[in-house]
């Protein structure tokens, strides 16, 4: 920076006597210090009011324009301030230079927190999986409780068969029909003990497998039949519709959070577009303080220009207070779009948990907790591909409690539930680890048993024999004893799933035949 010059208004003529140059001298500093109380008066000014303009946003240019105020308050010859106001203009430069990179670091904390948005919203990959997963929920509930209600449709058309044509088509006496009758029964019961639905289905359901216990008469079996359909149905869309009601609160919060970032990343875009151009304004007052201090001869020549850089960084000075207060309420709005989006993903998070929950009761029986016969299908026919490729052994069982419709008849359905569970958990303690139970139907139970040779699935077997036969069960303090039988049989060449099961039927009707409580291989 160029020192400025002060030349004098009243020049001294040396050629003139001294009193005339004394009075011209007196003349010569009455003016200068006139023009020098006036220039201090109009520095301070401007400085009270950069400093009002900067004391918010930038303490240390600030401190040095008090300073400067500070000195000019103190002592009256300002223009040993010249030097001072080189720091001042440095500042001004600096505060430039800040505001830069305030900018900067601005745009990219707008654009992170836009990215971050778009984050979030790539993450419907996750709420998509929610979707998939509630879809493929729907599908497999609407699967398995499909299968039921077609088996159930095929009862009631042998029903509607026996009752039509007695002894006809299936041929025998009316002993053979009620036995036939009975059969159809039981195998309602399995159906219906297969399900678990919850609530007023669930009871409703309940309600109709005790009936079924208690051996119904032809007509009532049939009408029991058709009811128990009823309810699966209603209550399958009742599960299907709470799905619905969930997919369409998640699907209008999503659009919500969505429209409402459209308009932040709008009005991002605008903020940044605005303090560009702030930008740019600063850079020019900057350039006009500079080449203005250089122009500048006096501070008289200098002051409409001070006046407008003032009023130009009051105004910016303005704006900027303007834009930190856009900032801010956007930055409010992406938090809150943030929130909304954690508690949606907090929603998701225990829907998925409840669906989880779903699925794997979908493959277990309600009952005795292992496996249901919609899951031993799956296990067999994977096991099986298994056997095909590798050849290690497969083996299968068949497992039947006996008596049982005895045990239920002497000591009520409950106790025989309460069997149930017993022995299913029994059985499962016996087994290896990569051994598979499900319950195949009423107090039936089947077992897939990989990778094991012949003689340790023997021991294996007799071994659940023995343990279940020594349960201390005990009704009324009478002890029952209950045992169970066990067709066996190795996977072989050209089998598949349904010979085996079919062989290891044969098996246990054999051990049933020979007596119970033993095992049959086949
Ligand atoms: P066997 O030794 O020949 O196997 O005689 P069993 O009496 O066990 O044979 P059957 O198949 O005639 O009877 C099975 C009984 O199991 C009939 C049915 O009432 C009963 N049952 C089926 N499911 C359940 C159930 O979930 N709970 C109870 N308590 N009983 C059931
Ligand atoms: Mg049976
Ligand atoms: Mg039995």
């Amino acid at each position: 920076m160029h020192s400025a010059k002060f030349p004098s208004i009243h020049p001294i003529d040396d050629k003139q006597p001294p009193e005339r140059q004394l009075e011209h001298a007196q003349l010569a500093f009455r003016d200068l210090s006139l023009k020098c109380r006036r220039e201090t008066t109009i520095l301070k000014r401007l400085l009270s009011r950069l400093i009002a303009s900067h004391s918010k946003e930038n303490s240390s240019q600030a401190h040095i324009l008090k300073e400067i105020k500070h000195r000019i308050d103190t002592q009256a010859d300002v223009s040993s301030l010249i030097p001072q106001l080189a720091v001042a203009e440095r500042a001004v430069i600096k505060y430039n230079n800040d505001c830069d990179m305030h900018k900067k670091a601005l745009a990219e904390q707008i654009s992170a927190s836009a990215e971050q948005l778009k984050a979030l919203f790539s993450l419907p990959p996750q709420l998509k999986r929610d979707v998939r997963q509630l879809e493929e929920q729907a599908k497999s509930t609407g699967y398995s409780h499909h299968r039921v209600i077609t088996e159930m449709l095929k009862l009631y058309d042998r029903a509607v068969k026996l009752l039509s044509v007695p002894g006809h088509p299936l041929g025998g006496s009316e002993q053979q029909d009620l036995d036939r009758f009975h059969q159809l029964s039981t195998e309602l019961q399995t159906l219906i003990s297969g399900l678990d639905f919850e609530g007023e289905t669930g009871e409703a359901l309940l309600d109709i497998r005790k009936q079924l216990m208690l051996s119904p008469e032809p007509k009532a079996l049939m009408e029991l039949t058709l009811s128990a359909m009823q309810f699966i149905l209603s209550g399958t869309k009742q599960e299907r519709d709470a799905s619905k009601v969930m997919l369409n609160r998640f699907s209008d919060e999503l659009s919500d959070i969505s429209s409402h970032t459209d308009i932040a990343l709008e009005e991002a875009g605008t903020l940044i577009a605005q303090r560009e151009v702030m930008q740019r304004e600063l850079r020019s007052a900057a350039d006009s303080i500079n080449n203005g201090l250089d122009r500048f001869r006096t501070m008289d020549e200098a002051r409409p220009e001070l006046f407008r850089l003032t009023e130009k960084l009051e105004a910016l000075s303005e704006l900027n207070h303007q834009l930190n207060n856009r900032e801010d309420r956007l930055i409010n709005q992406l938090k809150n779009a943030e929130r909304k989006l954690e508690e949606l993903a907090k929603d998701t998070t225990e829907h998925r948990r409840r669906l989880g929950e779903q699925e794997r009761k979908l493959l277990l029986d309600p009952l005795t907790k292992v496996y249901n016969r919609h899951a031993l299908d799956g296990r067999l026919d994977h096991e099986y591909r298994n056997w095909l490729r590798y050849q290690t052994p497969l083996t299968t069982a068949m497992i039947d409690i006996d008596h049982f419709s005895k045990i239920n008849e002497s000591y009520g359905h409950t106790v025989g539930d309460k069997i149930l569970q017993v022995v299913a958990r029994t059985i499962h303690q016996c087994l290896q680890k990569t051994d598979f139970i499900a319950r195949f139907g009423g107090e039936e139970f089947v077992l897939v048993i990989p990778d094991t040779d012949k003689n340790d699935i023997q021991e294996t077997l007799q071994n659940l024999c023995k343990t279940v036969s020594r349960l201390p069960l005990k009704c009324n303090n009478e002890r029952i004893k209950v045992t169970v039988s066990v067709g066996v049989s190795h996977f072989r060449e050209k089998d598949n799933p349904e010979i085996v099961m079919e062989r290891v039927s044969t098996a246990l009707s054999t051990a049933k035949s020979y007596g119970r409580d033993q095992v049959i291989w086949l």
